[in-house]
């Protein structure tokens, strides 16, 4: 069949954040791209009452946009379409009409913002040509064990992406690598990075990545200009348990749950997305592994015991547990102290941070950190719990200060573990 037009967004643009001079527009991508690639988005704008649409751009290769240069006090309408080869899609449905001032929009909720990929789902198949070829490499987001992660642009699509590069000297590594692909395959889900492209040349692979630009979840709680209380942690919490809900319901353990895999989709956004799958493994009876962040693992991998989906609600337990106090509850002095600790189950809410913080968030924790793996919430069991589930009232703030030390520490950790990794696995971009 012919390629075709593509269908516009599957709904109306929102706003995500409202500023006196400028409006952060988001929308979901279309339903059907008309059997050739969305490669970007036309923005128009509607001022006031009129029924005038004026064409703000047609090069936006995301499903966001700043619109800048607004009038305080002013009303605009928005609508997108969607591009491809062959044309432009008719336009979505109109957005509310949206008023650029200094407050958020009254009928704005961040839950209800379209919580989509930049592409549509797509399948991948590792390619023997040079990545690039058909992508242009930029500045370098992240490191580390496996290699550097750049951003990285489409030449055809001029779409924003990121790059993972891999060196894979051994038959073994390149078959973790293909394996991580095959596993990101299956996990098409908004909370869940999304795999776009890959490329397998002699001892090099690539992995091409959506682009998320807003950093660390950690780096973003400790920004000055972020309110963190009990309230925000559910929202990511939240968010957490639905992208492993998915994962487990595909049976996929990821095994690697931390606060580095976690990151936001934007900066000021508060939506985040869980990534790495370099150490997930398909669930299969009496599997073992020993692998792992310290200070994250579960008693049963600490023991080489058998793992099961409730491993991944550990490190959840333990995740929150940061986030509430910037506290790590198994951390020792070093790694043969922590794995004692963990063990031991050995971990309390004695230190005084947990006076302010509610019984509902430490029932919660409690029915993760517990020993025996069968005990333990299943992320679905969490998305039911009291804690998640009611629309909490409390704004009372959270302390930074230890949060920002515990960053801190981890970023040297990391830093110390890149340097080492490097050692091994040599650069090639
Ligand atoms: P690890 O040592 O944690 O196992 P890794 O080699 O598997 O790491 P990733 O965790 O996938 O690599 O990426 C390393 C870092 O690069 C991340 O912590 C993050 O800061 C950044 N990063 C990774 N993927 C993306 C992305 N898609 N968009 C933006 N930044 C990213």
């Amino acid at each position: 069949m012919p390629a075709e037009v593509p269908e516009p967004p599957a709904n109306k643009p929102y706003a995500a954040k409202v500023f006196k001079d400028m409006i952060n527009l988001v929308w979901p991508g279309t339903t059907y791209d008309g059997g050739s690639i969305v490669t970007g988005y036309q923005i128009e704008m509607c001022e006031g009452t009129k029924n005038s649409w004026k064409v703000l751009t047609k090069n936006v290769f995301s499903t966001s946009y700043a619109v800048k240069g607004l009038k305080d006090n002013s009303t605009y309408k928005f609508r997108v379409s969607c591009i491809n080869a062959i044309g432009t899609s008719k336009p979505s449905i109109v957005s509310e009409p949206i008023v650029a001032s200094d407050s958020k929009g009254d009928d704005y909720d961040e839950e209800d913002e379209p919580d989509e990929a930049s592409f549509e789902p797509r399948k991948v198949k590792t390619r023997k040509e040079n990545v690039k070829e058909f992508y242009e490499i930029r500045e370098e987001l992240g490191k580390g064990k496996f290699g550097t992660v750049n951003k990285c642009v489409e030449k055809k699509s001029k779409k924003m992406l990121a790059a993972k590069f891999i060196k894979a000297e051994k038959p073994a590594d390149k078959k973790e690598c293909e394996h991580e692909i095959e596993i990101m395959m299956v996990l098409q889900h908004p909370k869940l990075l999304q795999l776009y492209d890959a490329f397998a040349t002699g001892n090099n692979m690539v992995m091409i990545l959506e682009y998320v630009s807003g950093g660390e979840l950690f780096e973003r709680v400790i920004d000055e200009s972020f309110d963190l209380t009990e309230k925000e942690v559910t929202f990511f919490m939240r968010q957490i348990c639905e992208g492993v809900k998915f994962m487990h319901a595909q049976k996929v353990l990821h095994l690697d749950m931390k606060p580095e895999n976690i990151l936001c989709v934007r900066k000021n956004s508060n939506k985040i997305k869980i990534i790495d799958f370099g150490l997930a493994q398909v669930m299969k009876k009496g599997l073992k592994v020993s692998c792992g962040t310290p200070e994250f693992l579960a008693p049963e991998v600490v023991s080489y015991d058998e793992v099961s989906y409730t491993t991944d609600m550990w490190a959840v337990g333990v995740i929150c547990y940061v986030l509430l106090s910037g506290l790590s509850p198994f951390m020792g002095d070093n790694e043969g102290e922590t794995m004692s600790n963990i063990l031991k189950v050995e971990w309390d809410f004695d230190d005084e941070c947990f006076d302010e913080i509610s019984d509902l968030s430490k029932n919660f924790i409690e029915s993760l950190l517990k020993e025996d793996k069968s005990e333990r919430m299943t992320a679905d069991q969490c998305l039911n719990n009291d804690w998640l589930k009611k629309e909490l009232k409390s704004t009372h703030a959270l302390s930074k200060a230890r949060i920002k030390k515990y960053v801190i520490k981890r970023r040297w950790q990391k830093a110390f573990n890149a340097v080492r990794a490097m050692i091994r696995v040599k650069r090639f971009i």
